[in-house]
């Protein structure tokens, strides 16, 4: 079975193709958005989504989100005893994802179509892919997430489209997509985005702004840093939040027994958020330039992603736009369905046929060269294009570059993706190294050849025509081989993590909520909570499910209160 995955830096959701539609497939919570968190108990089991989310301000800190944001890099993160990458977390999220699926069709899926962000580069899309093949998932074809919402948008009715915009904006990406439609085929005309702008931003602003203010004792100083930081951010984002249905919104935090709190009104947090909001303007402005297309003539702007929620997001985009943005898909939902609906059109389902996708590579690929300049100095380190950003993909083009020594033995082709002038300015993909007949300086040429597949993977292929050697080179750099060595080992890793049982996670996730709870308050509270956590585990371990659910009621409500109404 091959299923659709919107893989998110703070929610991910999958979702199948299942006669002739898109149908999004509920976690173990009954929830379609599945939080991007992992987290890892004392006894050394993992947990994913909601109920990890709620250890995050936890004291043992062995919670993980956001990995996304540094998805193919060397970066590791802690978690209980073990190091974990952005790969690793990502797969045991995959995962996750893959048993909810087996849960609902008693299938256990085998492929995918992994989503990822437009911009992402050749090292981000390779590390997504092995994520997947960590979950024990073929990946059939990433794409982009912005080409994904498009497809679930343009299905909806099938009509030929003038272009239409979709604005993206995630917890911690925005994703700015031109795309039309026209005889069955998606065109992404366009993408651009900014990879450090979300709501995540918007949260960090508001704590910021709001801190000073909820807590003039200084009580969040005494305890550990980057607890008082999370518990920050999470009342930031209640906060906030709060402020998409009503003009107010309370900003608490509970800081051992203690009740900080303050209200929010819209007029403050749209003065916090101005610096976010004036950014979400340049990519706009770059895609539009780079299609050519002028924002009159987009018949719709699409908004996906949970930050398009906010009022204050979507007067911005009324006013970059002079109208209002259309509202007709779920801004949670697109991404997961369209992967899905690329699913059907990989499986060649009936009901598909008709309909083609052509997206664009996001970003300019090319190497680093040196020129001569006209007083016979040597500039190293430029850089030059072979594949321009916005060209549609699968997409094959070369590149002629010629020796600058006398009798040089080898040629460097270093590939870089960027839009700078100068490398250092661009992200190395990586190197080859081709070795070239000694002649005088400029006789022997090669043959560059840049490949970009439709999943955005690169390939590099180098021709020496004077002496006909191929060399018929990859990119596939030091760090991807070592990657693709280590794969076998680390699902095996990965697999002999003990995963809390899917059947038990409303029950893990009240849990670790008490946990919180526990923390959080002091004194008859904190003993309440204690004794009824102590009835609640003593059910689980009866394993009697009457007994579990009565624990569990009776603990769910101590805690509604307690939060709602909390001790002075
Ligand atoms: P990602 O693509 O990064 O996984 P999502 O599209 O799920 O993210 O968006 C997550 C962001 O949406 C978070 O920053 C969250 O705060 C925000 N969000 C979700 N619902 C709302 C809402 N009702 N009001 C304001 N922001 C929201
Ligand atoms: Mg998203």
């Amino acid at each position: 079975m091959l299923i659709g995955i919107d893989l998110g830096t703070t929610n991910s959701a999958v979702a199948l193709w299942n006669n002739g539609a898109a149908q999004l497939v509920p976690n173990a919570l009954g929830a379609l958005l599945t939080p991007s968190a992992v987290s890892i108990l004392p006894d050394g089991t993992t947990l994913v989504g909601a109920a990890a989310l709620e250890r995050m301000a936890a004291k043992d800190g062995a919670t993980a989100t956001s990995f996304k944001r540094f998805m193919g890099t060397d970066r590791k993160v802690r978690l209980g005893r073990k190091d974990f990458s952005a790969e690793d977390l990502s797969a045991l999220v995959l995962m996750a994802l893959r048993d909810d699926v087996t849960a609902l069709t008693g299938e256990r899926p085998t492929e995918a179509v992994i989503t990822v962000p437009a911009y992402f580069n050749d090292r981000q899309r390779k590390a997504t892919r092995r994520a997947g093949e960590l979950a024990g998932l073929t990946v059939r074809r990433l794409i982009n997430e912005p080409t994904a919402a498009a497809l679930a948008f343009g299905l909806q009715d099938k009509a030929e489209r003038e272009p239409f915009l979709v604005f993206d904006l995630g917890g911690g990406t925005f994703d700015v997509s031109i795309v039309e439609m026209f005889e069955g085929i998606v065109e992404v005309r366009a993408s651009a985005g900014d990879n450090r702008l979300g709501g995540d931003d918007f949260n960090t602003a508001l704590a910021s702004a709001i801190k000073g203010r909820l807590d003039p004792g200084g009580k969040l100083a005494t305890i550990d840093p980057a607890r008082a930081q999370a518990l920050l951010l999470q009342a930031a984002e209640r906060a906030r939040r709060a402020l998409s249905d009503a003009a107010e919104g309370e900003f608490t935090v509970t800081v051992d027994g203690e009740r900080l709190t303050t209200t929010v009104s819209t007029s403050e947090f749209e003065a916090q958020a101005e610096g976010l909001i004036r950014r979400l303007r340049d990519p706009v402005v770059r895609a539009l330039r780079d299609s050519q297309i002028d924002a009159a003539s987009l018949s719709e702007i699409v908004l996906v992603g949970g930050g398009t929620r906010m009022p204050v997001v979507r007067k911005a985009i009324t006013r970059l736009f002079g109208r209002f943005p259309n509202s007709q898909v779920h801004p949670d939902h697109a991404v997961a369905m369209g992967a899905a609906i690329q699913g059907g059109l990989i499986a060649r389902d009936g009901g598909l046929e008709e309909i083609r996708i052509t997206d664009v590579c996001p970003f300019t690929l090319g190497i680093e060269t040196a020129e001569r300049t006209s007083r016979g100095q040597v500039q190293q380190g430029l850089f030059s294009p072979i594949i321009d950003r916005n060209t549609p993909v699968p997409v094959s083009r070369m590149g002629i570059y010629s020796t600058m020594a006398e009798n040089q033995k080898q040629i460097e082709v270093s590939i870089y993706q960027g839009e700078a002038r100068e490398v250092s300015g661009n992200v190395k993909l990586g190197t080859l190294k081709v070795p070239v007949p000694p002649r005088a300086e400029g006789e022997v040429n090669i043959e560059v050849r840049f490949s970009y597949d439709s999943s955005g993977l690169l390939e590099v292929d180098v021709e020496v025509p004077l002496t006909g050697a191929k060399h018929n080179l990859m990119i596939i750099d030091e760090e991807d081989r070592k990657a693709a060595r280590d794969l076998d080992a680390r699902r095996k890793a990965l697999s002999a993590l003990k995963h809390h049982p899917r059947e038990e996670a409303a029950n893990q996730a009240l849990l670790a909520r008490a946990e919180r709870c526990f923390e959080e308050f002091l004194g008859d509270a904190r003993a309440i909570i204690g004794d009824r956590t102590l009835a609640f585990t003593a059910a689980l371990d009866s394993q009697d499910p009457r007994r579990i659910a009565d624990a569990a009621a009776t603990l769910a409500e101590l805690l509604d209160m307690l939060e709602a109404n909390p001790p002075l």
